[in-house]
């Protein structure tokens, strides 16, 4: 059994990875930060300007911090008529990328918010977007050994069509998913978004890796 640390904060991304791990890399037991002994190590600032920067820059900081292998993700959604953003500022797009102390669920709602109203005045075709997810995995000693890339399609529904659903968290009340855009991504169970999504994705190759060591 190989042990793990998800590098990660997010409680619904340990839920989602440890699920969708369990079956694509039994042997892998993936610990929370809030499994280890000790202090929780300060999260690193996230300065870069691409998911492959930031993973690796989670993932080699709490692999030093705690002298293990750590797998992080950085994620984010990109919408295609905002040129790409909220991309890697997607946590925080509400205050432009600043941490100014709102709790998730507040930052959720507002991020939602800003993206309807720059929406507004644009129609289907100029709303599609993606989830994105990188994972990174460090070695303890802060040396990446695998990187890998998952997408999840979709479209921002227009206002008053969503939000919709109570499952997931972040956009996914706003996300119509690909290919029907039938329903919202908060409104998939959880086993048919981890068959679907973005971090899903990246993990099916993260674990063929993992699966070789
Ligand atoms: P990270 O924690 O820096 O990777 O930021 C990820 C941000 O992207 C989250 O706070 C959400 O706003 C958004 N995001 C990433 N994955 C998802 C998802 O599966 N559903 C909804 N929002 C997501």
């Amino acid at each position: 059994m190989i042990s793990i640390v998800l590098a990660t904060g997010n409680p619904h991304k340990v839920d989602e990875m440890r699920a969708i791990f369990a079956e694509l890399a039994p042997a892998v037991s993936l610990l929370g930060l809030r499994d280890l002994q000790g202090p929780t190590p300060a999260e690193p600032a996230e300065t870069g300007t691409t998911f492959e920067q930031n993973a690796a820059i989670k993932a080699t900081a709490y692999a030093r911090a705690t002298g293990r292998m750590c797998l992080a993700d950085d994620s984010g959604l990109e919408i295609d008529a905002l040129r790409g953003r909220p991309g890697v500022i997607s946590s925080h797009y509400c205050s432009d990328g600043r941490e100014v102390g709102m709790t998730r669920e507040q930052r959720d709602l507002a991020n939602n918010q800003r993206v309807l109203a720059e929406l507004a005045g644009f129609e289907d075709p100029a709303r599609t977007a993606r989830f994105v997810c990188v994972m990174a995995l460090s070695a303890p000693d802060g040396h990446i050994r695998f990187t890998s890339r998952g997408t999840f399609e979709g479209l921002i529904g227009r206002q008053g069509q969503v939000p919709r659903g109570n499952n997931g968290f972040g956009y996914d009340p706003l996300f119509l998913v690909a290919p029907d855009f039938a329903s919202t991504s908060a409104e998939l169970d959880t086993a048919a978004k981890n068959r679907l999504s973005h971090r899903r994705r990246a993990a099916v190759s993260m674990a063929e890796f993992l699966r070789s060591l």
